[in-house]
């Protein structure tokens, strides 16, 4: 099986041949600019001291400091980060924004770890790397298992080493601590655009399409929140312990309710209990992945029925799967677009901390919305004149941006 970075150069290998890329161009792409390792001791409860093994990948600054997320896991591998900061680099450069890709992890699991060692895991990520952050370098974020608050004490911690008040140098920070409105539901926002841009296309009509969504935390959560707001017909939800499906339509203001009361949307009166496997095979207009990667194969791949997919989760379809819907017809808003929508509000937290601006939320939005539907439409137009998928009509938007500006 492929490693995250096999699969990722495999992707800049197809936009590449679409782009008749140079050797030179291809050779600048399959390398990151660096790739930092550290070592962070840490003084435990117990007294012992612990080393933990952080990483942070630069890939690609052409566009403008390198961006992307901290995550704390106990898989966190040098691939995969590198890999991660690969699609930053792409999904940055697809949406236009003016930030190059990067993304950090540490090997941990911070379940494990007491709030005074995972703060101090915190500070000591910073110590060792501060000298390769800043906001015109590169910018963190929150990522799997990292928050506001652990975002919070980086931003300290930064400030402490360089001795110089930054705070553009990591985003997803508390809106008190100059955070962005918008930013806990940027994501599902986002994806909510691509589906009203999505639905013009394929000629949806809210009332009329039905919807699936797999995972029901802070992306899928508010996914559906919104979409039935906007009149969207959700027929089936689903999270770690199971799914629940009504044909007629699930009502999701009572269902998060349920959700937070219960832990989980399975057995939610009047609706039919669906496995997850199900919900995937479900006839439905739109299909929306928003749990964990690889959930869509090539063991499932041809019993998926569903008109479209929108990723909202990252890598949920597998390469192989990917060509089979593709043979299918299934339309596939790929996740560099979809789930754009967080690291676009971050990109606005940036600049509102450099100019010192706080913006309401409703200028975030409407600055979201412009910036979603412009993509869409780019990457779109970009898939009928090549006569390829989203996922590829992305990657050759976005290495365009890159190839040009290098
Ligand atoms: P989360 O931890 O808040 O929620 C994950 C949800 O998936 C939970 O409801 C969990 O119960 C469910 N889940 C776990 N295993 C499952 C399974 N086997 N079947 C069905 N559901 C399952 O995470 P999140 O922040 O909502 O992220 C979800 C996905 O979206 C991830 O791929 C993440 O990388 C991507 N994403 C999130 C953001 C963001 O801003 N939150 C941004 C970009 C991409």
């Amino acid at each position: 099986m492929n490693t995250p970075f096999q699969n990722a150069m495999e992707q800049l290998k197809k936009a590449g041949e679409i782009m008749k890329l140079t050797e030179e161009q291809f050779a600048r792409l399959s390398h990151p600019d660096r790739v930092i390792e550290v070592s962070i001791p840490v003084l435990m409860d117990s007294g012992e001291t612990q080393i933990f093994i952080g990483y942070r990948a630069q890939y690609n600054n052409v566009l403008g400091p390198y961006k992307g997320g901290i995550r704390y896991h106990w898989g966190v591998t040098y691939d995969e980060v590198k890999a991660l900061s690969f699609w930053m680099t792409i999904k940055c450069a697809a949406l236009g924004l003016p930030l190059g890709g990067g993304k950090g992890g540490v090997i941990v699991d911070p379940k494990k770890l007491s709030k005074h060692e995972l703060e101090q895991l915190s500070r000591g990520y910073v110590q060792k790397l501060w000298r390769y952050l800043g906001s015109d370098i590169d910018v963190p974020a929150p990522d799997v298992y990292t928050n506001g608050e652990i975002m919070g004490w980086m931003r300290d911690e930064f400030e402490k080493c360089s001795g110089k008040k930054d705070p553009g140098v990591i985003t997803g920070k508390p809106v008190s601590e100059g955070g962005s409105e918008v930013r806990e539901y940027a994501t599902a926002q986002g994806g909510v655009y691509c589906v009203e841009e999505l639905s013009e296309k394929k000629g949806f009509i809210p009332e009329n399409t039905t919807i699936a969504v797999q995972g029901f935390g802070n992306a899928g959560s508010y996914m559906a929140e919104i979409l039935s707001q906007k009149g969207y017909r959700i027929v089936a939800v689903s999270d770690s312990k199971g799914g629940v499906y009504a044909p007629e339509g699930i009502n999701i203001a009572t269902l998060k309710e349920y959700k937070r009361t219960h832990g989980s949307v399975a057995n939610f009166p009047d609706t039919q209990h669906i496995s997850n496997e199900e919900l995937l095979q479900l006839p439905v207009d739109i299909l929306i992945p928003a749990a964990l990667e690889s959930v869509i194969t090539a063991e499932n791949a041809e019993k998926i029925t569903a008109r479209t997919i929108l990723e909202l989760a990252n890598g949920p379809t597998t390469p192989e799967a990917d060509e089979i819907l593709s043979k299918k017809g299934i339309v596939i808003v790929p996740d560099v677009l979809a789930n754009a929508g967080g690291v676009t509000v971050s990109c606005f937290e940036w600049q509102q901390n450099i100019t010192g601006e706080h913006w309401t939320a409703e200028v975030v939005l409407s600055k979201l919305e412009t910036a979603m539907k412009h993509a869409f439409g780019d990457i779109w137009n970009t898939s009928e004149e090549y006569h390829i998928s989203l996922r590829k009509a992305a990657f050759v938007r976005a290495i365009k941006q890159i190839t040009d500006k290098m």
